[in-house]
């Protein structure tokens, strides 16, 4: 593609809040294969002259998703927002265009980025991750879709292993199935974090791969908000699943609202037992979501069971899991206003009435919701096993895909916003360990005076949440284990004790014996890197604790059903251990986690949601602000600024540009470095612009690079 015939480096951009600094004047950099539409704004936010102006990085933004730019770069970091419409550019020739190309060469895309990752691994051999973040409904789920999707186009395959990539791309609708549902943020959300590895043999195809299940939102089964449901799957299965197979599993054909776990739409606990027009009416309007066609998934779902391996009898089994917890939550238990007496003449729920029955009915029910919860969780993890074996290969090199949910602040937050965040938090420190130190290192190595970049390094806040003894979390279950008294107030109230005065964490208590306002009584505030979160304590200590009465457990343990067998491990039964809290776990799962990333070379993905509404075209300032600010873009974009933007080995540096300079063209027979010192000094760059190493060239801003492309570009 052509450049604008004027000399491209003198046009003029007139915004003040877009322009570019270079000597002398302003201008708008050009690229060599962007069409005049891509040049809106700035496509690298590194280019900003008002770099650290936030009302300047969201007018970039706003003007580029007007055009449907949705992508646009922070150096290496994709940053993109939601355009909630098809857009045309995830075609095969949309990936064909990315293909081998420079990030800087063409405009950003999510594949660029997937292309990159991949060039990397193919020739430096080294592993890679792409890091995804971003609030409920962002995009980031698509996003790894899409990466997976270039990937599996993309490379080359290897003879006899097709169906790989058919399960690779299988996997997610039987995942989403399982683990996603319709909340008010997204019709289609993932209430689980994943890390997919996919894997390469030694010719760069895609042969395998592993994912890695995190917290899924167990609670769902049991109870959803308002304008929420459960699991897709209990809703393609009730709609679409054969009037035989739903036969044999013990359910109508029905509305889902026979299901009591189905129809929990925060009413009090007697009125959801009670089947009254009215709620059915409000049901009927809450289980269809627009976006979402059940009967149509069902296809694909019950299809890619067959892609994955599984065979007739392993999908009833799991269908039979599923049903078992729609009965559970329609078992009774005596108390009058349980009228519908049907499922408890199954002999094995009934058996498991007798086992809880001693308790009081709060107590029962409780029990019940909790093993509802524990089969559907432990069959979710199952799942992910069974995919996992029929993806596992010998491989040679991984790209690891994190869809992972982002930082969470909500009118109320509750112990799954605490995980979510502490998470966050982990993220943030590796995003410091792998991106700040690794730059050190690497100016180190190279010869090059390492500039100190001011950052705020998060780690005492991982601490506080997960430090040994006096961390939030060894508090949280040292309570757990307490008995007697322990309740979340004395939980709050311990941590008072043993943190109050931390730089990081708040409760209503002023030294001065008054009162902070803004933190309740029952709350604590901690000061996390991306802002300041309330957490209300109240359940911290059961959501922690996530106990299952042993006897329901033994009943399990003996459980006729083939995965439920798996699930439920006799083993258990004689562990005298306490089994680890749900905080401990996540923590544990979470090391596991950055010990895999920690030796990947990683990317990062910023996903931004633009508007509640799930609507195309609306940008709305205010939810942006909030996200650019909890995603740390600014800061990042400070810290890319402060070191050098780009760089390469002199040898890719004099390859690609020696035709700019007669003395290195065609050919430089002498040292590299000299070679692409004699480059540089023709192509006049200032003393200030880059850095000769010992390997390679260091370039402070992109705008050194764009313009001796642009140059390259004018040469042909
Ligand atoms: P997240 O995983 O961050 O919660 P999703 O990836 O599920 O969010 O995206 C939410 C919805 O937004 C999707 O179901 C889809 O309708 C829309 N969406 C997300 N990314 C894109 C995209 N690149 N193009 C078109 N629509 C998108
Ligand atoms: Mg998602």
């Amino acid at each position: 593609m052509g450049v604008a015939s004027a000399h491209p480096i003198q046009m003029v951009l007139t915004d003040p809040l877009l322009r570019v600094g270079v000597e002398g004047g302003v201008r708008l950099v050009m690229e060599s294969t962007l069409s005049a539409r891509d040049r809106v704004g700035v496509q690298d936010f590194l280019l900003l002259e008002n770099y650290t102006s936030e009302a300047a990085f969201i007018e970039n933004l706003r003007r580029r998703y007007k055009e449907n730019l949705i992508y646009t770069y922070i150096g290496s970091v994709l940053v993109s927002v939601n355009p909630y419409k098809e857009l045309e550019i995830y075609s095969k020739q949309h990936m064909e265009r990315y293909r081998g190309v420079n990030f800087y060469e063409i405009s950003p895309h999510i594949f660029a980025l997937a292309d990159n990752s991949y060039r990397a691994v193919r020739t430096e051999r080294r592993d890679q991750c792409i890091l995804i973040s971003g609030e409920s409904g962002a995009g980031k789920t698509e996003a790894s879709k899409k990466i997976l999707q270039y990937y599996t186009t993309m490379c080359p395959t290897r003879h006899n292993t097709h169906y790989i990539r058919e399960r690779l791309l299988q996997s997610n609708p039987v995942l989403e199935a399982f683990g996603n549902a319709k909340t008010l943020r997204n019709d289609n959300s993932s209430r689980f974090g994943k890390y997919m590895d996919v894997q390469f043999d030694y010719k760069g195809a895609p042969i395998g791969g592993h994912i890695i299940n995190y917290l899924l939102e167990k609670s769902r089964v049991v109870h959803q908000n308002h304008g929420e449901r459960s699991f897709h799957i209990f809703y393609q299965l009730l709609e679409s699943g054969d009037n035989s197979l739903l036969t044999r599993l013990g359910l109508q054909k029905t509305n889902p609202q026979h299901y009591h776990y189905l129809v929990k739409v925060c009413v009090c606990r007697t009125f959801v037992m009670i089947f009254t027009l009215h709620i059915i009416y409000i049901c009927n309007l809450l289980f269809s979501v627009s976006s979402i066609s059940d009967k149509h998934s069902w296809k694909i779902v019950t299809k890619a069971f067959t892609v994955i391996g599984f065979n007739e009898e392993e999908v009833e089994e799991l269908l039979k899991v599923v049903a078992s917890v729609l009965h559970l939550g329609n078992m009774q238990f005596g108390v009058d206003e349980f009228e519908e007496t049907h499922v408890t003449t199954d002999t094995q729920l009934k058996y498991l009435a007798e086992m809880i029955s001693p308790l009081n009915l709060d107590q029962v029910l409780s029990a019940r919701d909790a093993l509802a919860k524990a089969i559907y969780g432990r069959t979710f993890t199952w799942l992910v096993q069974k995919i996992n074996q029929s993806l596992a290969f010998q491989c040679s090199s991984v790209i690891g895909l994190l869809d992972i949910y982002g930082f969470e602040v909500f009118q109320q937050n509750s112990f799954e916003q605490f995980c979510i965040n502490y998470c966050n938090e982990k993220l943030q420190q590796l995003f410091i360990e792998l991106t700040l130190k690794s730059e050190q290192e690497e100016y180190e190595a190279e010869g090059i005076g390492w500039e100190t970049v001011e950052y705020f390094n998060n780690k005492i806040i991982c601490d506080l949440v997960e430090e040994k003894f006096r961390g939030i979390i060894a508090i949280l279950d040292e309570e757990c284990l307490r008995p007697g008294d322990a309740s979340d107030i004395t939980f709050l109230e311990k941590l008072e004790d043993t943190l109050g005065g931390h730089a990081h964490f708040v409760t209503h208590k002023l030294a001065n014996g008054k009162t902070r306002k803004a933190v309740g009584r029952e709350e604590f505030r901690l000061l996390h890197y991306a802002g300041e979160v309330n957490y209300n304590v109240t359940g911290f200590l059961d959501k922690n604790n996530d106990l299952l009465y042993r006897n329901l457990k033994e009943v399990m343990c003996q459980s006729g059903n083939q995965i439920v067998k798996q699930c439920f491990h006799p083993d258990e039964l004689i562990d005298q251990r306490r089994p680890e809290t749900a905080a401990t776990q996540f923590k544990l799962s979470l090391a596991g986690l950055m010990d895999i990333l920690i030796l990947k070379e990683p990317s990062y993905m910023r996903c931004i949601k633009p508007n509640n509404g799930k609507q195309p075209g609306q940008f709305e300032e205010v939810l942006i602000r909030h996200q650019v600010k909890y995603l740390g873009l600014m800061e990042n974009l400070r810290v890319r600024r402060a070191g050098f933007a780009y760089r390469r080995s002199f040898e890719a540096f004099l390859q690609r540009y020696k035709p700019l300079c007669p003395d290195t063209w065609p050919n430089w027979r002498g040292q590299l470095l000299d070679g692409v010192s004699t480059l540089v000094k023709h192509l006049n760059y200032k003393p200030e612009e880059y850095r000769l190493g010992r390997t390679k060239i260091f370039i402070r801003f992109p705008k050194t690079l764009f313009l001796t492309e642009d140059a390259l570009e004018i040469r042909k």
